[in-house]
């Protein structure tokens, strides 16, 4: 659900194709600074793997890395199979679990498959700034740039002030 319109979203940010007619999952990205979402936006599959493919293998590799030292899955799949709501899973952040009500801000991603059910998997989840910064950190910069461009061409400017640590960084995850 977009937090702006109150309606599902309905298009791609990069293709603009409508979600429901393509064959291919989707993800929904929201960033968030304290409770105020500061950016949302839906991308279909084939323009998330597209627009990370020509990221560096340092980037990647820095990708998978994060997700396999600073994420404890295994804890994370009991507590899912414990609790599998959104409320448990949104709150705290997925990496240094972190509660939410003690982030200055945070990302969430979801992933649907092509009819619009919610996926649940890794995804659902939830990860604090510091995280998020401590991911953005080990990117190359031209990789780094590149996403900047890619969240720049679709949002107007950089939303609030400086200290917001978002631009959609959830989507690489
Ligand atoms: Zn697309
Ligand atoms: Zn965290």
């Amino acid at each position: 659900m977009s937090e702006e319109t109150g309606e599902p979203f309905h298009h791609c940010i990069r293709c603009r194709l409508p979600l429901l007619e393509i064959d291919a999952r989707w993800l929904v990205i929201k960033d968030y600074k304290h409770e105020e979402c500061m950016m949302e936006y839906a991308i279909c599959e084939p323009c998330r793997n597209q627009t990370s493919a020509g990221f560096s293998e340092q980037s990647k590799a820095a990708v998978r890395e994060f997700l396999a030292t600073r994420i404890d899955w295994d804890a994370r799949v009991e507590d899912f199979m414990m609790d599998s709501t959104l409320e448990s899973r949104f709150a705290c952040c997925i990496g240094c679990r972190t509660p939410r009500e003690h982030m200055a801000g945070y990302g969430i991603s979801a992933l649907f498959d092509p009819t619009g059910d919610l996926i649940e998997g890794p995804l659902p989840l939830l990860i604090c700034d510091k995280c998020t910064r401590d991911l953005v950190s080990r990117l190359a910069p031209a990789d780094l740039a590149s996403w900047q461009d890619f969240i720049s061409s679709h949002f107007e400017g950089p939303p609030g002030d400086g200290d917001w640590p978002g631009q959609g960084y959830s989507g690489l995850l």
